[in-house]
């Protein structure tokens, strides 16, 4: 089917960078109306990322088209990434070791979700279609680059009371809310309760309220009132990534400028310097922090791949008892 080039979501390409290169050659023979296999694209009815074919969209858009031929498939993102990174090794441009490393990376992110926890050198090279050695190897950078693990409390080792065992076994796995947690350095954390909404007094006739003064100890709170740990206070007061988005998009702009200007200056700056400018954005974007870690509080779990914070995105995925 055709597919609009403007709908797809171009931020999952698993190669390290498109080659301009590529690109002209292929815009070139697509202007000479040469036929090229259709891209593939995966859905969950709502988005569409493509996951193969990024150097064809990319040479499709240079010569002026609006959609392109797609063999469009149900899946998630995660599908496509695996799905994209794979394809590479089997047509088209051979790819690079920057490119077979950052597809690995990619998956490595989304580990939770494609293997369900950490893989085996073995579980990445089935999935990703490289050598076992290559595999291997690359678990072991990661392992080594991981800070080690902390001892976390499991709901286990805790001292609880037995859940009433008359209850039918639920199909719903939510786990038991301990009331405490033992943070890696041995503190013992309150477990805030989910979404204490506090009954809404009737109103006595009462003088307006006049807002105390806030005194200058009190701990900053996050968009949903949860305490911000101090050693995430930098993250969420003056985020510097705030200042960095403004400064992409502000070159994204000038750049736009500059080419729709005729200006000579710009007469060889391709669209894709703009695309991935906006890709930047993205990511940028996407890792600016948004709450303290609902699950964790800010201690650190998988939810938050241990930075205590989560993003909007991983927010979103929170089940909803832990949203707000
Ligand atoms: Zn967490």
């Amino acid at each position: 089917m055709k597919i609009k080039i403007d709908e797809l979501d171009l931020s999952l390409q698993t190669r390290a960078g498109t080659d301009a290169e590529t690109i002209d050659t292929y815009a070139d023979a697509m202007a000479d109306g040469s036929q090229f296999p259709d891209v593939t694209v995966f859905t969950d009815g709502n988005r569409y990322w493509l996951a193969d074919g990024f150097h064809r969209v990319m040479a499709a858009k240079q010569i002026g088209k609006t959609t392109i031929a797609a063999d469009v498939r149900k899946g998630t993102e995660d599908d496509a990434v695996v799905f994209g990174g794979t394809a590479n090794n089997k047509q088209g441009k051979r790819p690079t070791r920057a490119d077979v490393r950052h597809f690995l990376e990619m998956v490595w992110e989304r580990r939770e979700a494609i293997f369900g926890g950490t893989p085996t050198g073995g579980n990445l090279a089935e999935k990703c279609g490289v050598t076992r050695q290559t595999g291997v190897k690359f678990l072991q950078v990661k392992l080594a680059e991981m800070p080690p693990a902390p001892v976390r409390p499991t709901v286990k080792n805790l001292h609880l009371p037995k859940a009433n065992s008359t209850a039918p076994t639920a199909q719903v796995k939510m786990p038991v809310r301990p009331t405490q947690l033992v943070g890696a350095n041995g503190r013992m954390y309150p477990v805030r309760p989910v979404a204490p909404k506090a009954p809404v007094r009737p109103s006595a006739p009462v003088a307006p309220p006049t807002r105390p003064e806030r005194p200058a100890h009190v701990v900053p709170l996050d968009r949903f009132g949860t305490e911000i740990p101090v050693e995430l206070q930098p993250a969420f007061d003056g985020n510097p990534l705030a200042e960095i988005l403004a400064h992409i998009s502000k070159a994204r702009v000038a750049l736009k400028d500059g080419v729709a200007s005729g200006n000579a200056a710009f007469a060889a700056v391709r669209q894709d310097a703009i695309l991935q400018l906006d890709n930047a954005y993205n990511f940028v974007k996407s890792a600016v922090p948004f709450c303290v870690c609902r699950m964790c509080q800010g201690d650190g779990c998988k939810a938050c791949h241990n930075k205590g914070f989560q993003t909007e995105e991983q927010y979103d995925r929170n089940p909803k008892e832990f949203k707000a």
